[in-house]
């Protein structure tokens, strides 16, 4: 459908931690043989070997582009050479300058040998800390963390060269670190030259400690110029150099259609929709420098987005299809984004979900998730029957379980309120009925409010959810309604709660102030939000299904259980034909038609003509019930597009996300889009 022209992303991994030896307080690899820093003058050397060979210093002072400086790295090993650029930065970048680093690793260190093998530079325990706080469980794919104010560090695990083909970014200066080649000759391959070359930026940098020959010959053949510069300490020689012109993204040619706008200026953006959807593009697009606008139709958080309590919780499939990864990818960011957002814990609690198989067709699924995806199981766990209890804190009906002991709930409403409170974040009440795009204007978009108001920016981001398609420019783009009621039972005295979300059909968090919300029913192509009996006698019974234990003694203590007088709240929430989230830049339907109409005839065929966008038009939607754990990664991957930063995700699934791939499938099937 577009996205199978792509090679796939590699197997989904958890990826093993090396074993190390410790020599003097610095980690030396047994596998490799080898040293990740000297403990005497490891500093120094990164000092000398990456960050002055690449003349950072001179280069942060003189940064006045509104996109990051960003730096690539093979082999992150500690993070002591991306530490010690950040400090670098912090010293010599002028204050509105941001830096973006990117970095791959195979063998991540666990998180205890991290905090070892950083504790030995005491300079640099504010970053350190930062970085250990935010650690990634060790599972192949990329891992965005939010080091501070101005400095994204996105760690992609896998290898070097399967990595660097697979990031969608371009890089200021490379640190050509790793193993020496002659212990690691693997990762110096030809084609890890080539994807650097690939996703270098017109005179790009690099620099490494080695002179090796195959080193040398690769990166020459590759089109980088290298020269010889005094090695630190005892090391006479290293290699320095830049590439004038890089070659074109190659992967681009089998979808032309994906091709990214070129990126316009940022200064300004406004955000049509405050729920949690436009919440997280409008801080994401603020914590950048960007003034934002949003505007919403009623209050924030007034649609979908507006429960007192809702689970950060992912269904994925059995396989690990890009939806799949899409999603465990959304689950470790939100997660990451919610100790950024609120270390405190008041918007949300980490307290596990527990995913119930009740009946065999399920426990079947079950143990194919957990074939397909080796996970660790700090991520998710499978449990078997006699475990639940003491998972959940109370009987629950089940053949066995899924343990997330990560994931766990969130009070959306409340977020979305917390994240419109960025200083530089405007909220206007309001109807946003037409859209146009300002030729030969700064601004480039102007949104006409139903009440004859104009609000104009030079970017325009929708994340309206069902609303989001009634535009001329996103008529096209298939999104479907879907109704959802949450019960809240408060809770009879001597009554717990689960202890952690449970879940099945329904769901259920642990009671927030003495009252237990179940959710939610589900239907599709309904946009009422009155509250429905049927919809409470729906999550009754699932309650039940779930819990019959809890559900019983609600009854015995005499909880409100009548459908006709319980409390809850219904919402509409908006999913695409294919259940992924649209997260990017809005296709111009038409010229796509136009462009790409051949593929009918042969969906092979190639095409020289870039995908037509509106430019400087952007979209965040169909986010279904899952935008807790969808809306913030995506808020990231436009965020990132816009300000002309590397993507949080592999380009694959940044396709993936496309609002256009539907586009694609229909042309390619000769279909009507949807
Ligand atoms: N830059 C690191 C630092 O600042 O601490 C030191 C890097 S250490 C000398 C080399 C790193 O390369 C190790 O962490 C190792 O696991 C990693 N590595 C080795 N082979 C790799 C590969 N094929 N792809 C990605 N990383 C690799």
């Amino acid at each position: 459908n577009g996205e199978s022209r792509f090679s796939p992303l590699p197997a989904l991994e958890a990826l093993p931690a090396p074993t190390l030896g410790w020599e003097n307080g610095a980690p030396h690899s047994h596998a490799f043989d080898d040293v990740y820093f000297s403990r005497q003058d490891g500093r120094a050397e990164t000092e000398h070997v990456f960050i002055h060979a690449n003349r950072l210093p001179e280069r942060f002072a003189a940064w006045r582009e509104p996109r990051p400086f960003v730096i690539g790295e093979t082999g992150f090993g500690t993070g002591l050479n991306m530490l010690c650029a950040w400090a670098c930065f912090a010293h010599h970048a002028p204050p509105e300058a941001r830096l973006h680093l990117v970095s791959t690793e195979k063998y991540p260190l666990n998180g205890e040998s991290l905090a070892r093998a950083l504790s030995a530079w005491p300079d640099l325990a504010a970053e350190a800390e930062s970085l250990c706080r935010q650690w990634p469980e060790a599972v192949s794919g990329v891992h965005r963390l939010q080091l501070g104010d101005r400095v994204i560090l996105d760690l992609h695990f896998g290898d070097a060269c399967e990595r660097l083909a697979l990031l969608d970014g371009r890089v200021d200066a490379w640190f050509l670190d790793g193993f020496a080649p002659a212990q690691n000759p693997e990762m110096w391959h030809p084609a890890l030259f080539a994807a650097m070359a690939a996703r270098s930026r017109p005179n790009a940098t690099f620099a490494t400690f080695t002179c090796a020959g195959v080193v040398k010959r690769g990166l020459a053949a590759a089109g980088f110029h290298w020269q010889k510069v005094p090695g630190f300490g005892r090391k006479r020689e290293m290699l320095a150099g830049h590439i004038d012109a890089p070659p074109d993204d190659t992967r681009r040619q089998a979808t032309p259609w994906f091709t990214p706008p070129a990126a316009g200026p940022a200064k300004s953006a406004i955000v049509i929709g405050a729920g949690i959807a436009g919440a997280c593009v409008a801080e994401a697009l603020a914590r950048r420098g960007v003034a934002v606008t949003v505007v919403d139709k009623n209050a924030p958080a007034a649609g979908g987005s507006g429960n007192r309590q809702g689970a950060l919780y992912v269904k994925l499939a059995a396989d690990t299809n890009l939806q799949s990864r899409f999603y465990l990818a959304g689950l470790m960011y939100s997660r990451r984004f919610m100790e950024n957002v609120d270390p405190g814990g008041t918007l949300w609690q980490p307290s596990g979900v527990l995913q119930l198989a009740l009946g065999e067709k399920e426990a079947a699924r079950q143990q194919r998730f957990a074939m397909h995806h080796p996970l660790p199981a700090a991520l998710v766990g499978q449990r078997k029957q006699s475990d639940l209890r003491g998972e959940a804190g109370l009987d629950v009906a089940g053949e066995q379980g899924l343990l997330y002991p990560q994931a766990g709930w969130v009070r959306p409403a409340a977020l979305c309120k917390r994240l419109l409170e960025h200083p530089t974040i405007t909220l206007i009440q309001g109807e946003a009925e037409r859209l146009e795009r300002l030729e030969n204007s700064e601004n480039g978009w102007q949104v006409i409010l139903a009440d004859g108001r104009t609000l104009a920016a030079d970017q325009l981001v929708i994340a309206s959810a069902h609303r989001a398609n009634r535009f001329a420019q996103t008529r096209e783009l298939a999104l479907q309604p879907v109704r959802g009621q949450i019960s809240e039972i408060p809770l009879p005295a001597g009554v717990a709660g689960p202890e952690r979300v449970v879940c099945a059909g329904g769901y259920a968090p642990p009671a927030l102030n003495g009252v237990l919300t179940v959710g939610a029913s589900f239907v599709p192509r309904d946009t009422d939000t009155a509250l429905r009996e049927a919809d409470h006698a729906h999550n009754l019974t699932e309650l039940e299904k779930m819990l019959p234990a809890l559900y019983r003694r609600l009854k015995a203590a005499g909880a409100e259980l009548d459908p006709a007088q319980m409390q809850g709240r219904a919402g509409v929430r908006a999913a695409s034909p294919d259940k992924t989230p649209y997260a990017g830049p809005v296709p111009d339907a038409a010229a796509w038609a136009a462009d790409y109409a051949a593929l009918n005839k042969d969906a092979t065929r190639t095409f020289d003509t870039p995908g037509r966008h509106h430019p400087g038009l952007w979209i965040s939607a169909a986010h279904g019930s899952r935008g807790l754990s969808s809306a913030p990664l995506c808020a990231e991957v436009i965020a990132s597009r816009l300000c002309d930063e590397p993507l949080p995700v592999e380009g694959p699934l940044a396709d993936h996300l496309h609002p256009g791939r539907r586009l694609i499938r229909a042309l390619i099937r000769g279909e009507e889009s949807g």
